[in-house]
């Protein structure tokens, strides 16, 4: 069940801000940024995005100075340091809308299914192939992956002291490299 629709509708009004030739984009202005120093930062969701230079959660959702908590890392996948950057803006910035955001033509997720990187990269798609199996089609691959980073949110968090699950929603989407459109999972 949806708890925090006025932010999901947030997300989707910003998406919606961005597809349009007139889009407005987010407030970075030197006001915005010299109230949130002052201020501190309110960001009302938390995005784990995939570090390609097409994928710019800020622009998808017409967002500015902060108002989304961010974690790029190719192929939005998740280890203990993503987490920690989560379990931070949940617990301590209260932050109630988590969304993990692939993307079509996503090169981590062609890496993965064509057999894995080398280096570090293999660490990713390691990752990328445990949320896979055996799905070879990369948009399938890339929801599989989206939705398997959303389940071990959801688990890790289950039962954290300071984040009440009660109040959270951890959700998926797809974001389109062409048409700049977010499909919800
Ligand atoms: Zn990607």
């Amino acid at each position: 069940m949806i708890k925090n629709r006025d932010l999901i509708q947030r997300l989707a009004e910003g998406n919606r801000r961005y597809l349009t030739a007139s889009a407005a984009g987010g407030d970075v202005s030197p006001s915005a940024r010299r109230k949130t120093a002052a201020e501190g930062q309110r960001p009302y969701a938390i995005v784990v995005a995939c570090s390609d230079s097409r994928v710019i959660p800020e622009s998808i959702f017409s967002a500015g100075i902060g108002e989304l908590f961010v974690i790029r890392v190719a192929g939005n996948v998740l280890d203990n340091h993503q987490l920690g950057s989560i379990e931070y803006a949940a617990a301590h910035l209260h932050c109630r809308l988590i969304l993990v955001l692939g993307h079509t033509g996503c090169g981590a997720v062609s890496a993965a299914l064509n057999g894995g990187g080398d280096g570090f990269i293999r660490y990713i798609t390691d990752e990328i192939l445990a949320a896979v199996g055996q799905e070879r089609d990369p948009d399938a691959a890339c929801c599989l992956n989206v939705e398997h980073a959303v389940g071990i949110i959801r688990r890790e968090f289950a039962l954290h002291p300071e984040i009440p699950s009660a109040d959270l929603d951890i959700l998926g989407a797809v974001y389109d490299i062409a048409t700049g459109e977010v499909r919800w999972l």
